[in-house]
């Protein structure tokens, strides 16, 4: 159940691969947490950029023309000399590269599974000491923290997995998970109406949470990520090494790595490629 609910995706689904994750997922070390938020890492590391970086504008095609390449997106168009593609996963097969991707591995990217996961986060009447729990019938954990940004006044609740999800509707809205945690939690005394529900699926930019590794074939994902040409490489999560795949450290490794590819630091890692 853990298992399932970190990687958020079924456990039938999952091969004996996964279940060398399990040490890490029961250990009693106390977990890190970046004040105020993950985001502060991008704006961090956007802030030693020369430029604003542009948000909201999607990138739809990236094409090659000889040792250059144009980024078509919407309402724009940059000639580069190198391009980093982290987009997630799930949204590659959207993007058109010209000339196309090798079908091996345009199909190599298609067939790794993106996982799904919900969160729930409500405000309390009033300040709730840290407390973790997990609601083993229904699936889900919950938690208050002092690191909230106010001091232990928002219960969060986590899930992973489509069924998961399907059991606590979340497709309808909060209603019905928001019942189960007052079950599980008696004496919360949530601001029920200000409760916030956040599917990544639905949300355009991501259509799902994080890569599930792919198929034992090919347990580095190989095919999917090989670079289509030396200036033109692939990061985020989904291309870090498989004990990095689906967290933050990996997006954040495999963008050092692709760097390191582009000014030829090192050599690329050997990679399958398709044939
Ligand atoms: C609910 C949830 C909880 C998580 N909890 C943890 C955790 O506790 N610890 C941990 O380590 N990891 C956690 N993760 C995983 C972690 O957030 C991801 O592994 C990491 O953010 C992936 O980084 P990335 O740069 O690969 O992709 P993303 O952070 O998804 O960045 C991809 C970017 O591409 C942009 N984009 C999408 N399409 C286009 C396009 N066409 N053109 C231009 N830009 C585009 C998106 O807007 C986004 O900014 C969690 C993920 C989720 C969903």
């Amino acid at each position: 159940m853990r298992l399932q609910s970190a990687l958020a995706h079924p456990l039938d689904a999952l091969d004996a691969r996964f279940l060398a994750h399990l040490p890490d997922l029961v250990t009693t070390a106390e977990a890190r947490r970046v004040d105020g938020g993950n985001q502060r890492l991008a704006e961090a590391l956007a802030a030693r950029l020369p430029g604003p970086v542009r948000t909201g504008s999607a990138v739809r095609e990236i094409r090659r023309e000889g040792d250059a390449i144009r980024v078509i997106g919407e309402g724009f168009e940059l000639g580069v000399e190198a391009c980093v593609v982290a987009i997630p996963l799930a949204l590659l097969p959207e993007l058109r590269f010209d000339p196309p991707l090798p079908d091996r591995q345009a199909e190599a990217i298609a067939a790794i599974p993106t996982s799904r996961a919900a969160k729930l986060a409500v405000p309390l009447r009033s300040r709730h000491a840290p407390r973790a729990l997990m609601s083993a019938r229904h699936r889900f954990w919950a938690w208050t923290t002092v690191c909230d940004g106010t001091g232990g006044r928002i219960a969060n609740a986590w899930a992973g997995a489509a069924p998961v999800l399907g059991r606590l509707a979340v497709e309808a809205g909060p209603a019905r998970w928001l019942a189960r945690l007052g079950a599980l939690w008696p004496g919360l005394d949530p601001v029920a109406e200000d409760a916030l529900l956040t599917d990544w699926q639905r949300d355009r930019w991501a259509r799902g949470a994080y890569s599930v590794l792919p198929g034992i074939a090919d347990p580095r994902g190989d095919a999917a990520i090989a670079p289509p040409a030396p200036n033109l490489v692939f990061a985020g999560e989904h291309t870090a090494e498989p004990e990095w795949t689906g967290t933050i450290e990996g997006a954040l490794r495999s963008g050092a790595r692709a760097a390191r590819d582009l000014l030829g630091e090192e050599p690329p890692r050997a990679r399958a490629g398709p044939s």
